[in-house]
């Protein structure tokens, strides 16, 4: 099993290598970052060279526990994953059993709670219970997009071990190494934090038709009003598009935020990097805040569409409000 981390993730791996190092195991750790950062791998990772019969970060890869690991056979590591949207107490109380069952019986006992986060109320409080009272060769590893969502209680019961966000370039960097288009990759990192976010989008059917649709739908909606509703009825609502509402108007706001970088000089960060003769002779015909003021139209209008308003219905209210600006 190889670790391929991004280089930000040198603060994870140390606390982690050093507690192996040092043979100063602590019975909780809470992994924070967003997804797409390595968490589950380096999870994992840690847990395969607790296992192992041999000392160190890095596993040996061949004896026993190792064996078993690799083949999945590892019946000491178990997981938790949220049932639906939540981690429900009974999952805890089964988690509980499960330990209490194994340690008895023999070494180290590691658990990977995914999405540490979504445990309930009761769910947290009964995992408290036997965070409290730590028993030694039992391993807690808690796995959150958000540290500082999970009760304050369990943080402070766990050790903080922070994964941090891949930088955009690098990620772009990497997505077109892996044979994205350019032009998408550069979408697709600035909406998302993590890689496998950023995959993720690139993977969903229309992605290309949508930025295209929101090139045309950018460039229609400040000056030529009837052109733009006829496109959104054309061209989104008779079409599957219209089902990826969230990641049009996501990217219509980048599509306005590239005009207030242009403006700002920076456009070596233009999203639309294609289109940069559009928006070099188009970027002052509205001001700053003028281009901040249709970024604000975008957000408002998703918030409607949340709020169950008809998304047809609130999109052309938002082809009116940044035609007027
Ligand atoms: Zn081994």
């Amino acid at each position: 099993m190889s670790l391929e981390l991004a280089d930000e993730q040198w603060k994870a791996q140390r606390i982690l290598k050093h507690a192996l190092q040092s043979d100063k195991i602590s019975h909780a750790y809470l992994f924070s970052g967003p997804s797409g950062t390595g968490r589950m791998e380096m999870a994992r990772y840690f847990a395969k060279a607790l296992f192992c019969n041999a000392d160190g970060w890095d596993a040996c890869g061949e004896c026993l526990e190792c064996r078993k690991f690799e083949h999945g056979n590892q019946s000491d590591l178990i997981m938790v994953a949220p049932d639906g949207q939540s981690i429900k107490i009974d999952q805890i109380r089964e988690l509980q059993r499960s330990l209490s069952y194994r340690s008895t019986q023999r070494g180290r006992v590691v658990y990977i709670i995914e999405a540490a986060e979504k445990m309930t109320i009761q769910a947290a409080n009964s995992l408290l219970k036997f965070l409290e009272e730590p028993v030694s060769p039992i391993v807690a590893i808690l796995l959150t997009d958000n540290g500082q969502a999970v009760l304050p209680t369990i943080r402070s019961r766990t050790q903080w071990v922070p994964f941090l966000p891949m930088l955009p370039e690098k990620m772009l960097e990497r997505l077109t190494s892996e044979g994205a288009s350019p032009l998408l990759a550069r979408a697709a990192v600035q909406l998302s934090s993590g890689l496998d976010g950023a995959r993720q989008i690139l993977q969903q059917n229309g992605f290309a038709e949508i930025r295209n649709l929101v090139i045309q739908l950018g460039k229609e909606s400040t000056s030529r009003f009837t052109a733009a509703m006829i496109t959104a009825q054309q061209q989104l609502f008779k079409t599957d598009l219209a089902n990826h509402m969230d990641l049009l108007l996501s990217l219509l706001t980048l599509w306005f935020k590239d005009l207030t970088q242009f403006q700002a000089g920076r456009q070596d960060k233009l999203v639309f990097i294609d289109q940069l003769e559009w928006i070099s002779s188009n970027a002052y015909n509205r001001s700053f805040a003028g281009w901040v003021s249709c970024m604000e139209h975008v957000l408002e209008a998703g918030k409607r569409m949340r709020a169950n308003v008809s998304p047809q219905l609130a999109f052309e209210q938002l082809l009116v409000n940044l035609q007027e600006g």
